[in-house]
């Protein structure tokens, strides 16, 4: 071989790395997706002590739980398609309207809160999961009421919170229609968590159930709070305690999480899919005749005025009322394409969990069944 020839090759060699070089960063583009923000709030901190446990421990809940926010985050840290939020990482108070605000600026798909109980009894214990309701209970009421008590450290609480006193079973908390619309995401994140402590670590059962926490009334994406057992209860204490504990119960979560997103990416992958192309382009419109695409911002069994100032802003909201539901759509269009694209732009509003829904002659369909 001569020279010009090895150059030639060398030349050759150069231009195919460039080309995957290229290729690749293509991919690199068009996959990539926006993370899963994960909020992960540690109860109490700093001048919150949170519950003190048995009186013959010393523990405090703001300790315990942060050592599991940090190990829970920490597992979700390696998966790249996942975003971890603290509203604290150390041993500092938090406001609970400043938890919200946290979780709302950082546009999280999910808020988790972790805590531990107390309770008189030093026989009581056990694990649950919360999501935002009314108290269907006393006992729900007392937990709520512990928790949200530090607000009675803050500076003009009432202010704050809407002159809302921890104190009174009667004190509203207000569920928007927002939350309402995240009330089935939040149920299922929380019996995912449940049934980990149940299922896999053999905690006692306290179930998945609604209360007043202040901490998810601010926050408008899936939230949950767990009550990851009673620091009065010598045993679970000292398990929530220690090490082996704290991972165990962090691990439960965690796979909840992942397990909790897989759902929802499925979900969504069953929607978006595209069926391949026969042609190489890619297609601007995709429009189905005899079909009309709405996007699915809200529901609840509230009936609103479809004023813009009830949704962000957006104009031409339609309310259609199916079975106890008011439901809330924004645009129509026969085309698929456009609709996922007021879906972005909604979501972009703020309505994370905006959904593209299909109707045929007024009548609701599937949109896997409409785009066949
Ligand atoms: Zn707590």
């Amino acid at each position: 071989m001569n020279k010009t020839l090895l150059k030639k090759i060398a030349k050759r060699k150069l231009a195919i790395l460039l080309i995957v070089f290229f290729f690749s960063l293509q991919n690199t583009i068009i996959f990539a997706q926006e993370k899963f923000k994960v909020v992960i709030d540690a109860g109490h901190g700093g001048t919150d002590p949170g519950n003190l446990g048995h009186k013959s421990s010393k523990y405090q809940e703001k300790d315990i739980v942060l050592k599991i926010a940090l190990a829970v985050g920490k597992l979700l840290d390696a998966d790249k398609n996942i975003e971890v939020i603290y509203t604290r990482k150390d041993d500092t108070y938090i406001e609970l309207h400043e938890r919200g605000t946290i979780a709302q600026n950082s546009k999280a798909d999910l808020f988790v809160s972790i805590h531990c109980d107390a309770f008189g009894n030093a026989n009581v214990h056990g694990a649950g999961t919360f999501v935002l309701g009314l108290h269907e209970n006393d006992r729900n009421f007392e937990i709520a009421k512990k928790e949200n008590s530090v607000i009675l450290m803050e500076d003009n609480y009432k202010e704050k919170y809407d002159g809302f006193d921890p104190n009174s079973p009667e004190a509203v908390i207000g569920l928007t229609m927002m939350q309402e619309e995240y009330l089935d995401q939040s149920l299922m994140i929380a019996s995912l968590i449940q049934n980990n402590f149940v299922k896999t670590l053999k905690r006692k059962d306290r179930s998945v159930k609604q209360a007043g926490f202040l901490v998810l009334r601010n926050t408008f994406m899936p939230s949950v709070l767990v009550e990851t057992g009673f620091l009065t209860n010598t045993k679970e204490g000292s398990y929530l305690n220690s090490k082996k504990g704290q991972e165990e119960i962090a691990d439960a979560i965690y796979k909840a999480i992942k397990l909790y997103k897989k759902q929802v990416d499925d979900n969504i992958v069953v929607e978006i899919k595209p069926k391949p192309e026969p042609k190489p382009t890619k297609p601007k419109t995709r429009i189905v005749k005899g079909v009309d695409f709405k996007v699915q911002i809200a529901s609840g069994t509230k009936k609103l005025k479809t004023a813009p100032y009830n949704f962000k802003g957006l104009k031409g909201i339609e309310r259609i009322k199916i079975g106890a539901h008011h439901k809330y759509y924004f645009g129509k269009t026969s085309d698929y394409l456009k609709a996922k694209e007021m879906q972005k732009m909604v979501k972009e509003k703020g309505f994370t969990s905006a959904f593209v829904v299909a109707f045929k002659k007024d009548k609701k369909i599937s949109v896997k069944e409409a785009l066949k």
